[in-house]
């Protein structure tokens, strides 16, 4: 299987690369409502749970697949779901490595000895001391030491336990504490994220610039380093470009069964891009009850789509001269390339906001 693209007076051949990750919205809804949720501005396109045939119906086609690992996350609470113990099951059964994305407040006892009996590889909290977030450091805290003791009795290191914290201009110094204090309550790795702001208020919070040569990576790495496993975003806008679902060989499947490419395009919404605000447009390649998950990720429009990401095809909308006057930086709809939609202005793109 090839697919075949013409780059100006050139034919390419691709050959698609197997896919490796599927990340799972079981639940777009959520029990909590933070100020800073991309779900504040979604639009009704998609059911709010996955329901039981979807989920069967992806599962058995990735038992026999090239996937290794399902992330059930999306941007809302999976345990919100009524399926997420059978879709830990299924995965498991099928031989694939599972990570669940949670803000946590749902994990009782019952819960946690479920995770721990059922082997799931990674749980990723996501905590934060600030209003804007979720406000959970607290519930973090009792459900880590919780699974600690359970993991313990059981002689196992599964789930591993993972954070993802966002960084706020008004948290930094907050953040630092929290991070050391979750290595001290058995967290071995944390993933530190910028915020992506809702509001024009939200601007102020921001760490991250167009243009500096920032040492805040260095300051944090030489407070942090010792303590836990810690990832990095970017602080300002970088030539590289680098799309961690195309280069993962990731794919992300909506509650209603679409097949998107990131959780950027997985919805209708909103985001603030370096000081304005930017319409998203849900995009879609197919949906997993009327094709198979094979024929979409290696369709042809995929297949290009993922070619142009990775070799950065897409203009670099975050530096441009035109900014200010250019009609394509409100909507992900296209770009001066004639690219739809585009990722021209993507700050996932420059790492400044990252995945698990
Ligand atoms: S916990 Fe996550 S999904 Fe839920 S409201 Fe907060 S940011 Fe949104
Ligand atoms: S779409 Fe507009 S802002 Fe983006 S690179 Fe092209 S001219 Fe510049
Ligand atoms: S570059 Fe951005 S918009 Fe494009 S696929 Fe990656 S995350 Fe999605």
């Amino acid at each position: 299987m090839r697919v075949e693209y013409r780059l100006d007076n050139a034919t390419i051949f691709i050959k698609p690369e197997p896919l490796k990750r599927i990340y799972l919205e079981l639940s777009r809804a959520c029990n909590l409502s933070c100020a800073m949720c991309f779900r504040h501005f979604y639009k009704e396109d998609s059911t709010s749970f996955m329901d039981e045939s979807t989920l069967k119906n992806v599962i058995d086609q990735i038992a026999h697949s090239s996937v290794e690992e399902v992330i059930l996350g999306g941007i809302g609470e999976p345990f919100l779901s009524p399926y997420w113990k059978d879709a830990i099951k299924w995965i498991k059964d099928a031989g694939k490595r599972i990570a669940i994305t949670t803000n946590g407040t749902l994990i009782d006892q019952e819960t946690a000895a479920f995770l721990v009996a059922n082997d799931v590889d990674r749980l990723y909290i996501s905590v934060e001391s600030s209003t804007l977030g979720h406000n959970n450091v607290e519930s973090t805290i009792h459900v880590a030491d919780m699974m600690n003791i359970m993991k313990q009795s059981s002689h196992t290191e599964n789930p591993v336990l993972c954070a993802e914290v966002v960084l706020m201009k008004s948290t930094l110094e907050d953040s630092v504490m929290l991070i050391k204090e979750l290595s001290r309550h058995g967290f071995k790795y944390v993933l530190l994220n910028n915020i992506l702001p809702m509001t024009p208020k939200m601007d102020n919070e921001v760490l991250y610039e167009k243009s500096k040569d920032d040492n805040l990576w260095h300051e944090l790495s030489a407070q942090l380093y010792k303590d836990v496993a810690v990832e990095y975003p970017e602080f300002s806008i970088k030539t590289e470009r680098l799309c961690r679902f195309v280069e993962r060989n990731a794919t992300v499947i909506a509650s209603d069964g679409s097949v998107s490419p990131c959780y950027r395009l997985l919805h209708d919404g909103a985001e603030r891009v370096l000081g304005r605000t930017k319409m998203l447009k849900r995009y879609s390649f197919g949906n997993v009850n009327s094709q198979s998950l094979e024929e979409i990720w290696e369709s042809s429009s995929y297949t290009i789509f993922r070619f142009k990401v990775h070799h950065a095809l897409y203009p670099s909308c975050t530096d441009c001269g035109f900014h200010g006057g250019c009609g394509f930086l409100f909507s992900t709809d296209g770009d001066c390339r004639s690219n739809v939609p585009s990722c021209g202005d993507c700050l996932w793109y420059r790492q400044i906001i990252l995945c698990p």
